[in-house]
């Protein structure tokens, strides 16, 4: 199966380079900027004279509209020839997709992200280079020979170089550039055949919890590494910390600011690392894992509990909120849905409905069956367990069928 595989790599630019990307990310947030600007009066006069009748009248507003527009604006202001096209329409697109998802949790009203923001000139704005199948120079990284570094051509930019520990397979649809805290990154995303083999033959369910960031049905734990929490009550103390100086934009303020930006950096790529390989892990050791369809969402949004599951929600309800956002399920369940396509296992979504109250092994419901949030004790037959795990077998149980029947449709298939 051919999927898309990112690979994210150092970029270092020379200072010609560097500084035409800065030029081009000027260039975008002014673009981005803009395009926010008019999408925000368009809605502004909209909700005034009712969305339908100015829809009517004016047409809608889009990002092939706003492209068109690009053109206009480009005879306007003539030094945003000098950036790529395909970036600057690249931030149109983005743009057009944050309101999409913007609106998109309008209408669930439990969503957490927000209207799309003006980009200051702090803010770092990826840049996009698209691939060119027809170009001379190619769109593939040349490795340089007993060097751990390649080299690709990008457009108006030239051939930059990158750090890079293994071999470029397949082909570079699009590289994204972005500035972080320390210097440049380069994505590229490589289209390919990525599926390996899985010969294992173990299945497994999937508790996501509160004490145990990971329960699997066979009794293991995986928690999330203590110091993560260290180190944002750290990133916690020096932002208010910062925020109480007298005299703001000082230099001291500056360096505290990316002490900050340099912590959240290092906090949110351990996270990534962390979650990369435990669904890593989950998904080479076994040919099936079932996880729960969760909504995290409403989850975090009511912390008072629900007739069917309130052995979950009542417990430490003012540190549950938190404490789910740090573990990051939705990011786990999401990295474990894409290793798992990767590493050839198969990953079955079941609703977590009841799996937290039932017996495992005499399949009795009862709320009383699960007193504590860690321990439970079935008032039917007497089994006692860690209710984590207990949920986890259930899950198993609730995801294996659908497996099978799945698998029977492809066979008939
Ligand atoms: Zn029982």
């Amino acid at each position: 199966m051919v999927s898309i595989r990112n690979i994210k790599c150092r970029l270092y630019l020379n200072s010609t380079q560097s500084s035409l990307m800065e030029m081009y990310q000027s260039h975008c947030r002014l673009v981005w900027n803009l395009a926010l600007h008019q999408r925000e009066e368009y809605w502004n006069k909209a909700s005034t004279h009712g969305p339908l009748q100015y829809k009517e009248a004016h047409g809608s507003i889009s990002e092939y509209g706003q492209s068109a527009e690009l053109t206009v604006l480009k005879n306007d202001f003539p030094f945003l020839y000098d950036t790529p096209a395909g970036t600057l329409t690249n931030v149109l697109t983005a743009l057009d997709q944050s309101y999409k998802l913007f609106f998109s949790n309008l209408k669930k009203k439990n969503g957490l992200a927000g209207k799309p923001r003006y980009k200051r000139s702090t803010d770092s704005i990826p840049l996009k280079f698209k691939g060119n199948a027809n170009t001379k120079r190619g769109y593939t990284p040349v490795r340089i020979d007993g060097q751990n570094y390649a080299r690709i051509f990008l457009d108006k930019i030239g051939s930059v170089r990158f750090r890079c520990h293994e071999e470029v397979i397949g082909k570079v649809k699009n590289c994204m550039v972005k500035k972080e805290t320390d210097g440049w990154y380069i994505t590229l995303a490589v289209e390919g055949e990525f599926t390996r083999e899985n010969r294992s033959h173990k299945m497994i369910g999937i508790d996501l919890g509160v004490i145990h960031t990971v329960t699997t049905s066979e009794g293991e734990h995986i928690d999330m590494p203590t110091e993560f929490q260290l180190i944002e009550e750290r990133i916690k103390f020096l932002k208010s910390r910062n925020d109480r100086r007298k005299v703001k934009f000082s230099n001291s303020w500056k360096k505290e600011v990316r002490k900050i930006a340099k912590l959240q950096q290092k906090l949110a790529r351990a996270k990534d690392y962390f979650i990369k390989m435990t669904a890593n892990k989950l998904t080479t050791e076994n040919f099936l894992v079932v996880l729960e369809d969760l909504k995290v969402k409403n989850m975090t949004r009511s912390a008072k509990g629900t007739i069917e599951d309130p052995g979950r929600n009542v417990a430490a309800k003012s540190g549950l909120n938190r404490s789910i956002l740090s573990n990051n399920w939705a990011a786990l369940r999401n990295k474990i849905v894409q290793m798992g396509s990767k590493n050839g296992c198969e990953v079955v979504l079941v609703n977590p409905k009841h799996t937290s109250q039932t017996c495992s092994s005499c399949g009795l419901i009862h709320i009383d069956n699960r007193r504590t949030q860690e321990h439970f004790k079935c008032i039917g037959c007497g089994t006692e367990m860690n209710a984590d795990v207990n949920a986890a077998i259930n899950i198993l149980r609730l995801g294996e069928p659908k497996f099978r029947s799945s698998t029977d449709d492809k066979k008939v298939a």
